[in-house]
């Protein structure tokens, strides 16, 4: 592969004619279903997909085919195909879905305006995960350009991702032999450690989000009449959440949602904390006085890649500042989300969490735990000899610098699920979600310079699966 011609087409490309597909694509507000039950009515979805798809089109890439598929009451899926010029079947994996805005934007800057400044695409969408599409087919046609062989590639967009993926599994089943036996999986929705080196995520936690509730009384009281006769919600909350994590360490307190790291996992910390010390921890929006839990850039990647963490996310029945009279609450509710080690067994993990929170109530009150989904996490296969090989000389190629390898405390759906169902496939996952991109909370952006070049790296991965041999 000529890098010189191919960075400077990657490059023009972006320049002239993503960038400003993608600042369309980000004016619309296409949230998740989760966050938009009636994003049928909204029509939002369908518009992005539409901003997406002529873009897709208008490639000059041979014997491509791009459709919107629908089935009935499930989110739009983009799927495209290109024939192949050497033997192999290769699926390329992104999403199309939005989470919601967020708040804390900063001036200047919000979820649905595209806004470009040093460098880096700001507005909800671009870098998790619409540039995935615009960056999979300028890869294939960068070599079809150079005409270098690729295998036959296909192109899966979904729409439900940030959901969860509901409606993922309907659409594998209805495509079916057009999804192929993949050999290479390529998921570009993932983060990377910073932005100068190409990142492989190596693994991905799972997640269990469930609904805790306690029903103490049927009504507010006065708590000058009530407290000190009724236990308040909110202190037998405290204690059902001590059961399941250590409030002074953070540490999961049951045994059963631990597993052992695997030796070769936590090698590639500490190569990779070698490389970001500092920005492990850097990363994150502490406020001046708070520090991590730990100084230790290595644990911190270990504890947030593959050991389990609970955090509460949202709350019911506690009034608003604002309107908190003096009432001995009736009913508080608070929705856990849990991040579970990459080889844990989610089903069981449920199971295990809802029979702590739930067993003996304290003074009998009325405890619930709904889980709302439960999903395994990911441990990549190891990497075979070409694909190690050919990742390296990518990130020299086009960054000047080697590759690294990480665990992600995220959640993909969709990999797992491949990783199932096609047992022996190789995965290459990567992303652009790395320092302050801040995917899901405000001021998210697209590293252009990052995305060009991770655009280049796929390319090459493309071009050496053509010639793995064997
Ligand atoms: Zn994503």
């Amino acid at each position: 592969m000529d890098i010189v011609s191919a960075t400077r087409r990657i490059d023009s490309e972006w320049t002239g004619s993503i960038v400003p597909c993608l600042e369309s694509y980000i004016r619309v507000p296409n949230k998740s279903p989760l966050f938009d039950p009636e994003w049928q009515a909204h029509g939002h979805m369908d518009r992005a997909a539409a901003v997406l798809v002529e873009w897709c089109r208008s490639q000059q890439i041979t014997g491509l085919t791009v459709e919107v598929i629908r089935l009935p009451g499930r989110t739009p899926l983009l799927f495209a195909e290109v024939p192949g010029t050497a033997p192999g079947e290769v699926l390329l994996y992104g999403h199309f879905d939005k989470q919601p805005e967020f708040t804390g934007w900063d001036a200047g800057l919000d979820p649905w305006t595209p806004v470009i400044r040093d460098g880096r695409l700001y507005g909800r969408g671009g870098a998790d995960d619409g540039y995935a599409v615009f960056s999979s087919l300028l890869a294939i046609r960068t070599l079809e350009e150079q005409r270098l062989p690729h295998a036959r590639c296909a192109i899966l967009i979904e729409g439900s991702e940030e959901s969860g993926s509901p409606d993922l599994p309907a659409y594998v089943e209805h495509l079916g032999s057009r999804l192929g036996t993949p050999d290479l999986v390529i998921c570009l929705d993932a983060e990377c450690g910073n932005y100068d080196q190409c990142w492989l995520t190596t693994s991905l936690r799972g997640n269990l989000i469930g609904t805790l509730s306690v029903d103490v009384l049927t009504e507010g009281v006065h708590s000058g009449m009530a407290t000190g006769i009724a236990a308040s919600p909110f202190r037998i909350l405290r204690g059902l959440l001590d059961r399941i994590e250590n409030v002074h360490t953070g540490d999961v307190a049951l045994e059963e949602l631990h597993v052992v790291t695997p030796p070769g996992r936590i090698a590639e910390a500490r190569a990779a904390a070698a490389v970001l010390g500092g920005t492990v921890a850097g990363k994150i929006p502490f406020v001046p006085t708070a520090r991590p839990v730990s100084n230790d850039p290595t644990e911190l990647l270990l504890n947030s890649t593959w050991k389990p963490t609970l955090t509460v996310t949202g709350a019911d029945g506690l009034p608003a500042l604002g309107s908190a009279g003096n009432v001995l609450l009736p009913r508080v509710a608070l929705k856990l989300s849990l991040r579970l080690p990459p080889t844990l067994d989610a089903t069981a993990a449920a199971a295990r969490v809802t029979a702590a929170l739930e067993r003996q109530p304290p003074y009998g009150a009325r405890v619930r735990f709904e889980v709302g989904s439960s999903l395994a996490g990911w441990d990549a296969p190891p990497l075979a000899p070409w694909l190690e090989r050919a990742v390296q000389s990518a990130s020299q190629d086009f960054f000047g610098r080697p590759a690294l390898a990480m665990g992600t405390g995220g959640s993909i759906p969709f990999i797992g699920m491949l990783a199932e169902r096609y047992p022996g496939t190789q995965f290459l996952v990567t992303g652009v979600l790395g320092p302050n991109s801040n995917a899901h909370g405000p001021n998210e952006f697209l590293h252009l310079a990052a995305v060009r070049k991770v655009t280049g790296c796929v390319a090459a991965v493309l071009a050496a699966h053509a010639n793995r041999g064997g």
